[in-house]
């Protein structure tokens, strides 16, 4: 059976640097915000070209976190796309602020720029992006619209460690942009993890109060926090993996250029561009026939995933909320839309077996 994800294949490159920078941790014997932490933040943004980075206990609080440091009124708007990952749209709700969707680009499956101005509104504040799949927004018109209309903009970068639009990096456009450190994405921890970059150096500053209590002084608390800490021992793992990001994209590029050159044209396959370096957190194919698509991948050894078989606003949390929207869009990415094995694990020769099962599909 070739798995669509296997963790222990995935992390077993690195157990020995991970045993010994283990040990570092028994022997600093420090556990919470210690140097190790402050050395992977420091090494996350300059591999992001980015100034800050505050380390916070996952992808959804980067995200709760980054609107949570703006304050606005209870109400404001925030633009979202309507095919995302439920958290994105979760850490709008977390802080009192309505989420207002957009449907996607059914080619890019990223935020369709061209239908974000019809949802803006005198309440509408933030714009919170993201870049699905590993393939970044186009940031050229997503920049228009956030200079036209003075809004904030966040980056969910939770499937984008090194993408890059017309050469910059995926995380370096808007005010924060917030990262996912779960196991199965491109930079992945031994639990969770997550972080928020900036280049503001005192909305950095209400960051790292935020995730920790708001704040700064031990026992002298100046916002209403919470306890989102990146612990220092996944700070110390996520450090090793760290240096071998660029080889685990570049190995997800290789396995997804063989399925591009490859399969046969009844799959839709994701676009590709010159100006976007996709890093192919997910590789997906659309297909009409998805569900029995993936019982027969699987009936031939090969395990799949989808990514997502429900859309947001069908979620049994958020149907009330949607009630009288629909997303003909986000629905028909959700219906046809499935992930084929693409890890750092995965070998040319699995992937090559996936296609030859694919074509005589
Ligand atoms: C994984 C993910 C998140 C949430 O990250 P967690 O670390 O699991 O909280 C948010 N947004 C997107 C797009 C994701 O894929």
């Amino acid at each position: 059976m070739i798995a669509y994800e296997n963790l222990f294949e995935l992390n077993k490159p690195f157990h020995d640097e991970f045993k010994t920078q283990f040990d570092n941790f028994l022997q600093n014997g420090w556990y919470i915000m210690g140097k190790m932490l402050s050395q992977f933040e420091q090494e996350f943004a300059a591999w992001n070209t980015s100034k800050q980075c505050i380390g916070v206990a996952n992808g959804l609080d980067a995200l709760t976190l980054s609107l949570k440091a703006f304050d606005f009124e209870p109400g404001s708007e925030v633009i979202v796309p309507s095919n995302t990952y439920i958290a994105t749209i979760l850490s709008i709700l977390n802080n009192g602020l309505v989420p207002v969707l957009v449907e996607p680009d059914i080619q890019t499956y990223n935020i369709d720029h061209a239908l974000i101005e019809q949802h803006i509104t005198p309440k509408t504040k933030a714009l919170m992006i993201v870049h699905l799949y590993g393939k970044c927004c186009d940031m050229d018109a997503v920049m228009a619209i956030k200079r036209k209309y003075n809004l904030v903009l966040i980056e969910d970068c939770a499937q984008a460690h090194g993408a890059t639009y017309k050469g910059k990096k995926a995380g370096t456009f808007g005010e924060f942009s917030a990262f996912s450190f779960y196991p199965t994405k491109n930079l992945g921890a031994l639990g969770d993890g997550g972080a928020v970059l900036t280049d503001d150096t005192g909305l950095a500053q209400k960051i790292a109060m935020l995730r920790n209590y708001g704040s700064q002084k031990k026992y002298y608390n100046e916002y209403v926090g919470a306890n989102s800490r990146l612990d220092e021992v996944q700070a110390a793992f996520l450090s090793v993996k760290l240096r071998y990001l660029d080889e685990i994209n570049a190995h997800k590029q290789k396995l997804a250029a063989l399925y591009l050159e490859n399969l046969k044209s009844d799959y839709i396959l994701p676009v590709t561009d010159t100006d976007y370096n996709d890093v192919y957190h997910i590789f997906n194919v659309r297909h009409p026939k998805r569900n029995e698509l993936k019982q027969y991948l699987f009936d031939n050894g090969i395990d799949t995933e989808i990514h997502y078989p429900v859309a947001p606003n069908q979620q049994q949390a958020l149907k009330n909320i949607f009630a009288n929207k629909q997303f003909p869009i986000a629905e028909e990415i959700h219906r046809t839309t499935l992930s084929l094995p693409c890890s750092r694990w995965h070998t040319q020769e699995q992937v090559s077996y996936v296609i030859e099962k694919l074509n005589a599909f």
